[in-house]
């Protein structure tokens, strides 16, 4: 993950070290390496050239140039930066109500089925919840049986209705079962196509309304760098969701998406998806994940 701006990024910082005199110049340099590294990671051209700028300031505030160590001096305000561009804290999802509901929306192939299995199997393992699925891919009855595979095998119940290819009827006819059996938390699947369309975003705009959810999670591939974030973008603009999960992340995904998505949408990244397993799944804190990328 991310191996390749990892790698760039501290390429960049050698001018900074083990150097004796450092010059603004050097500094200069080494913004401009960032700035490549994050263009060929994918980030968009506005936000490397905000981030380099911030980066400068920064640098310039905390006098790196005389300072005793300045790439060191660097490397830590670039972590700060990366941790701030991508959220600065941890955010994590709202579980209050009784019963939570949790909606999913995102393209096909995002990965929004496997995650719907995993987010449940990490609250019923890791919070002591009890969760409800909800198959609201009604198009597609292979998504239908992924879903009820995935139950089977974490031992958590999945919600269908053969026949039915109303999923606004069915999610709301799935929290009223969970309300009488008692489940806390409901996750509802839905249906995602191969690119935004208006058919797509009119139906899961209309399940929003009737089922009111907790959380809305915006699910999308890493792997689809800025095409992530235009996605993120258009299904925000929509549905006004609370949270991103970033699928993939095990893949040679160069980091764009993880760095853009924060400031064009500004809501946080809240999970990743690191492998098709269904433990692969991990919350996503702004530093780790820095602290990652520097190494
Ligand atoms: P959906 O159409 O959005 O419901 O997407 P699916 O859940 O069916 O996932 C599409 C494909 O991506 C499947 O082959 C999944 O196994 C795979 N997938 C999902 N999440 C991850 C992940 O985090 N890492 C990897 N490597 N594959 C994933």
């Amino acid at each position: 993950m991310f191996e390749n701006l990892s790698e760039r990024l501290d390429k960049s910082f050698k001018l900074l070290k083990g150097q004796g005199k450092i010059t603004e110049i050097n500094v200069a340099e080494t913004l401009k390496d960032i700035r490549r590294a994050l263009l060929d990671a994918d980030v968009n051209f506005k936000i490397a050239k905000k981030f380099t700028d911030d980066v400068k300031e920064k640098a310039l505030g905390q006098e790196v140039l005389t300072a005793v160590k300045p790439g060191q001096l660097m490397v830590k305000i670039v972590k700060d930066e990366l941790a701030m561009l991508m959220g600065g804290t941890f955010a994590d999802i709202q579980l209050e109500s009784k019963p939570a509901v949790i909606l999913m929306s995102g393209l096909q192939g995002s990965g929004k089925t496997t995650f719907t299995g995993k987010l449940g199997n990490m609250l019923k393992t890791k919070k002591g919840k009890n969760p409800l699925l909800v198959a609201g891919d009604v198009y597609r009855p292979a998504a239908i049986d992924q879903l009820k595979v995935l139950g089977e095998q974490i031992g958590i119940p999945v919600y269908t209705e053969e026949g039915n290819m109303d999923p606004v009827k069915i999610a709301k006819a799935a929290i009223k079962l969970a309300k009488e059996k008692g489940h806390d938390v409901v996750i509802v699947d839905t249906a995602g196509r191969l690119a935004v369309d208006e058919q797509m975003m009119n139906e899961i705009s209309a399940i929003k309304k009737a089922i009111d959810p907790d959380e809305i999670l915006f699910v999308v591939d890493s792997m689809t760098g800025q095409d992530a974030v235009n996605t993120a973008k258009e299904f925000n603009d929509r549905l006004d969701f609370d949270g991103v999960v970033l699928t993939k992340l095990d893949g040679d995904t160069r980091g764009g998406a993880a760095l853009s998505i924060r400031s064009v949408v500004e809501k946080p990244i809240k999970f990743v998806g690191t492998g098709e397993k269904v433990d692969a799944l991990d919350v996503f804190h702004p530093d780790r994940m820095a602290d990652r990328i520097l190494g």
